[in-house]
């Protein structure tokens, strides 16, 4: 792009947003390029922090105009390179993070309306506030909006009742490629009238649009959430397990995330301070979320007794039920704290893959064999959210191997893996989606029919390819 239309171009975005929303110090615009994994930086044109809807769609329009890139961001907790730019130069990155204000909510249609760059800890706030739930719930939820939220369709601990991202929203406002708004703020729960433009949206990762705001689903807030962890023998006695607990609880289960035996050693030797709930270390372990819309009383009761009954049937091993609050989030730290625990250990080959939940134990017990031959003694650091078939299925390496000679690996070991998805009926992306990392693997996975659609629903929607190109195709 020529100097001076560059210049004019910025110049333009200063008049929209004002002078001191547009960055374009290298230094200051570093943390807005930074891939949240620390493993990649891209370079961008300018950072440019619009106030409100108007000024997104202004900010559109000038872009369109001089036919530069835009990258939408919202908290950048992304885990597929999706919110930075390339390495170009070219982009605007486009911070949602100033549109964050809740418009409203609705106590008696059960909705919230509120701004894309919301942080999700705050809606969830403001909805428990209301005396409501909003059920999506991930570790990252102190820093991530809703908007990466919307676009990443995000998934989380709670799907398994509420659904994801995806089923949890029911209107959508957008500014299109062409600086367009689209009012779709209903907040309708049957509406037939012609294609789905919300669900196109939704999980698109900004590449066919901008999303400003949106209509949310609320629940009744839960009276009381129990929390559970059982220890078990083999993934399928988890799917077991899992079977047992819906056919008893129903809807009262709200989690059920598997983490194998070495995940909570890698926790444990990370984090030694975080609670070790069993004397005996046992091959998987189930933490189990059950809530009651009736008493602390009916919740405790149905999880006991389930819990008895998969003890007796020789389901599980053994099994803790936390009797405080304060317990139960020790429980669930111990989850949340695989991540972290990985990190600290060192680098790994991370997949975030789906599968039919039947085929899980199947899947594992192939995947890991079929790694041990091509890697012997590699380490498969299995959990995630089974309830959901959604499985982090990370592979770390070998004891004595470096971390980045293992990682020298990552096609053939992700060939392995994804084949082996394939194979399954499964997907390579459950919940973080595909952005830079898992583009070539998408290409390669979609048949051209599926991958040809896309690229139709790409061209009409961004014909001059300005939304967050490269990502996704
Ligand atoms: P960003 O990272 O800023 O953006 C993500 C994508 O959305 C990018 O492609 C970006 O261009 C696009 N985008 C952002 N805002 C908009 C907008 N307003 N309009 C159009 N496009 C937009 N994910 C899960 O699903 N489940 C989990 O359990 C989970 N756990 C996580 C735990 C940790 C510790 C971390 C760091 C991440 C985790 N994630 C999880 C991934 C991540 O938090 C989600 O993908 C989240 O939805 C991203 O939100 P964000 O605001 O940070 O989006």
């Amino acid at each position: 792009m020529a100097e001076d239309s560059r210049a004019s171009l910025l110049a333009r975005c200063r008049a929209i947003v004002g002078a001191s929303h547009v960055i374009t110090d290298q230094a200051d615009m570093a943390p807005f390029m930074a891939d949240w994994r620390g493993r990649y930086s891209g370079r961008g044109l300018a950072v440019v922090l619009p106030l409100d809807t108007a000024q997104v769609a202004a900010i559109v329009t000038a872009c369109a105009a001089a036919r530069v890139p835009i990258v939408p961001q919202g908290g950048r907790t992304g885990l597929v390179m999706g919110s930075v730019p390339d390495l170009s130069g070219d982009a605007i990155v486009l911070s949602l993070r100033r549109l964050n204000r809740i418009r409203a909510i609705d106590p008696a249609n059960r909705t919230m309306t509120v701004e894309a760059g919301c942080i999700l800890a705050d809606i969830q706030a403001a909805a428990a506030y209301a005396g409501m739930l909003y059920p999506l719930s991930l570790a990252a939820e102190g820093s991530c909006t809703i908007g990466g939220n919307l676009s990443t369709n995000a998934g989380g601990t709670a799907v398994l009742r509420y659904g994801n991202t995806r089923e949890l929203c029911l209107g959508l406002e957008v500014v299109n490629a062409q600086g367009e708004v689209w009012d779709g703020l209903r907040g309708l729960r049957k509406d037939n009238t012609g294609y789905a433009l919300r669900d196109l949206f939704i999980g698109a990762e900004g590449t066919l649009g901008v999303i400003t705001a949106a209509v949310l689903k609320l629940y009744p807030a839960p009276r009381a959430a129990l929390t559970a962890l059982v220890a078990l023998d083999s993934p399928r006695h988890a799917l077991e397990l899992l079977g047992l607990l819906q056919a008893r609880c129903g809807a009262a289960l709200t989690g059920f995330e598997l983490m194998s035996a070495f995940c909570l050693d890698l926790v444990a030797a990370q984090f030694p301070d975080l609670p070790r709930p069993f004397a005996a270390r046992h091959p998987q372990y189930a933490l189990v979320e059950l809530s009651s819309n009736e008493s602390d009383q009916h919740a405790h009761g149905l999880l006991e007794s389930s819990v008895g009954q998969a003890l007796e049937a020789g389901v599980a091993r053994d099994a803790v039920v936390a009797t405080s609050q304060q317990q139960a989030l020790g429980l669930w730290r111990l989850r949340e704290h695989i991540p972290l625990a990985q990190a600290a250990a060192g680098k790994n080959i991370k997949h975030d893959i789906s599968l039919p939940v039947s085929t899980i134990p199947d899947f594992i017990a192939r995947a890991d064999a079929a790694l041990d031959q091509a890697f012997p003694g590699c380490q498969p650091v299995t959990f995630g959210h089974l309830g959901d078939g959604n499985l982090h299925y990370n592979v770390a390496p070998p004891i004595g191997v470096e971390h980045d000679a293992f990682l020298a690996h990552q096609a053939s070991v992700n060939r392995i893996v994804h084949d082996l998805v394939d194979a399954f009926g499964g997907s390579i992306s459950a919940e973080h989606g595909i952005g830079v990392l898992k583009r070539e693997e998408l290409a390669r996975y979609k048949s051209p029919v599926e991958l040809g659609m896309m690229r139709a629903i790409k061209g009409a929607l961004d014909p001059l390819s300005i939304m967050n190109p490269g990502k996704i195709l």
